[in-house]
């Protein structure tokens, strides 16, 4: 199966229609990361967009469960909180009720697992370094496990004859990268509506199950037009500028 993954769509149509487009005629199903929602101007709009695309797999993220209360926002800075309280107010009935379905992880074809992120901690566990990827690869029984949440695209690889270690590396973008089938991967395709590894670009990932072969792939979108929009709804000004440079 070819697969488009996406996460951390962050409530930004703009950047979410660039991938959709750059992806076009290249995966069969979808495999959705969780965060549809959060920090952006189009919170109903991504969900919509999103439920609308065929074959899709997704799970919840932090920020979807704090925009339907499901957790609270204590935790959350102060831009973060603001933005999750203008979005309990905007989204509508039926995308609430789409985030409250949302499960916190899924397995497919026994080759997959996807949670937001990680597989021990599937809502609020950031993978960072190679530590918290080596201890999570016991948390998953598939060869591969996908996640989001730290929005910097990266793949952690394990192999159980050195169970003491783990790499990390990211893989040059745009091009096919083999998944040995003797390593376990934790892979995290970066986010779609807010990278913040210092390229504004759009990230996501494309996944052949079949030839075990994943390509991280960046798209640039017109930013100033999300931009534009998150200053119209009164979204806090260090959210509109960060996106300018992906941090
Ligand atoms: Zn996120």
């Amino acid at each position: 199966m070819r697969y488009l993954i996406i996460s951390d769509i962050h409530s930004n149509l703009e950047a979410l229609e660039a991938v959709l487009k750059d992806a076009e005629g290249r995966y069969e199903a979808v495999l959705c990361l969780g965060d549809i929602v959060g920090y952006g101007p189009s919170p109903n709009e991504c969900i919509e967009r999103v439920r609308g695309l065929s074959s899709l797999s997704c799970v919840a993220g932090n920020h979807d469960w704090a925009a339907i209360s499901k957790i609270g926002i204590e935790d959350f800075n102060p831009d973060a909180r603001a933005a999750t309280i203008w979005t309990q107010k905007t989204l509508t009935t039926a995308s609430s009720a789409y985030l409250h379905s949302l499960p916190e992880k899924i397995v497919l074809e026994e080759k997959i697992t996807i949670a937001h992120g990680s597989p021990r901690y599937p809502i609020w566990e950031y993978i960072l370094s190679t530590l918290t990827a080596l201890e999570n690869f016991r948390h998953f029984e598939t060869p591969w496990c996908l996640v989001g949440h730290s929005h910097v695209p990266v793949i952690f690889a394990f192999r159980e004859s050195k169970p003491n270690f783990c790499d990390a590396f990211i893989p040059p973008e745009n091009e096919p990268f083999f998944l040995d089938p003797d390593f376990r991967f934790i892979i995290n395709p970066g986010s779609v509506g807010q990278p913040r590894d210092g390229d504004p670009r759009a990230s996501y990932a494309l996944l052949d199950s079949e030839k075990g072969v994943v390509e991280l792939r960046r798209v640039a979108y017109p930013v100033e037009k999300t931009q534009a929009m998150m200053e119209k709804v009164g979204l806090p000004p260090r959210l509109i500028a960060r996106l300018s440079f992906g941090w």
